[in-house]
């Protein structure tokens, strides 16, 4: 039966609430994750990843607290961090049970009290036969579960056989290379331990924000308060945060264009404004007293801000 338009709307809220919470905990999860589509497939019994879309079914929606939806996106960003779409085994059920394992393995590294299991979903963290949680990878896991009887007792929570066409839009990792330059090693980053070393890599960012399916506006002409339209692809608009913030950084101390930048922000969809203020927040020490001096920053602050938890 067709879900009304009320009743796709409450998930929507749903999953909207459950991305901004992994916005808020992680940048580089969070910014990765407003890369791709949130979906309800009616069609699908639990969740998939396809490349562009995370698309979960009413049911589970149903199930699951915000906290464990939000779990589910992550599982799900870490199977892109780890390229496990392009991953070919001989034996399918118990390759994606090594995968599922190791991204769970991860999310328990992460050690975050967002992130603490799936309803009755049971994937395992460590590797069959271990005492100890060390980090593993999904070869160790595809030879030991081979080696196992026990395989069918895990049930996954995610559905993996989109996963062909997620390896097509997922290959030059663009999505996170953008997310990289983003967050540059801010405090936010937070990252299970293991893949840190991600942040180092070497990133061309003019090749980074090539082909994108709008024209960026003009920063000087955002900072002037001379420009209100707000680009609506998500590329363009992870392009012009990452603009602005540089451009922020030379004028920190101009409270009449970071407060025309603030304003024009304010437009800008909410999970998106949040990723800004949070590096504007960090421009440089005690820099969040300064934001504060303007009405809609502080407005935000009182009310989405709340989010943060004391993160700034
Ligand atoms: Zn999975």
């Amino acid at each position: 039966m067709a879900l009304s338009k009320e009743e796709l709307r409450e998930y929507f809220i749903k999953l909207c609430h459950a991305r901004n919470r992994v916005i808020f905990e992680s940048s580089l999860l969070g910014i990765l994750l407003v890369q791709f589509k949130l979906a309800v497939d009616e069609n699908c019994d639990t969740v998939y990843f396809d490349g562009e879309r995370i698309a979960f079914s009413p049911k589970l929606l149903d199930e699951l607290e915000l906290d464990e939806i939000s779990h589910v996106l992550v599982h799900e960003m870490l199977h892109y961090i780890k390229g496990h779409f392009s991953i070919e085994r001989k034996e399918r059920a118990i390759l994606d049970l090594a995968c599922d394992m190791e991204v769970e393995s991860l999310i328990y590294e992460l050690n975050s009290h967002c992130y603490h299991g799936v309803g009755g979903y049971v994937i395992p963290y460590k590797l069959p036969g271990s005492r100890y949680v060390s980090a593993f990878s999904v070869d160790d896991a595809y030879d030991t579960l081979k080696s196992q009887k026990e395989i069918a007792l895990y049930k996954s929570f995610d559905n993996h056989s989109k996963w062909e066409n997620a390896k097509k839009s997922c290959q030059s990792q663009i999505h996170m290379k953008r997310a990289i330059a983003l967050v540059h090693k801010s405090p936010f980053t937070k990252l299970p331990p293991s893949l840190e070393s991600l942040c180092d890599m070497e990133l061309d960012t003019c090749d980074i924000w090539e082909g994108l399916s709008e024209p960026v506006p003009s920063v000087e002409e955002i900072f002037e308060g001379n420009c209100k339209a707000v680009p609506k692809s998500l590329d363009t608009l992870l392009a012009l945060i990452y603009q602005m913030v540089q451009y922020a950084k030379e004028c920190r101390h101009d409270l009449r264009k970071i407060s025309n930048s603030v304003s024009y922000a304010c437009g800008m969809r909410a999970d998106f404004a949040s990723i800004l203020f949070r590096d504007y927040c960090y421009i440089e020490k005690g820099y969040k007293d300064f934001l504060m001096k303007i009405p809609d920053f502080y407005k935000w602050f009182s009310t989405r801000g709340a989010h943060f938890n004391g993160i700034i």
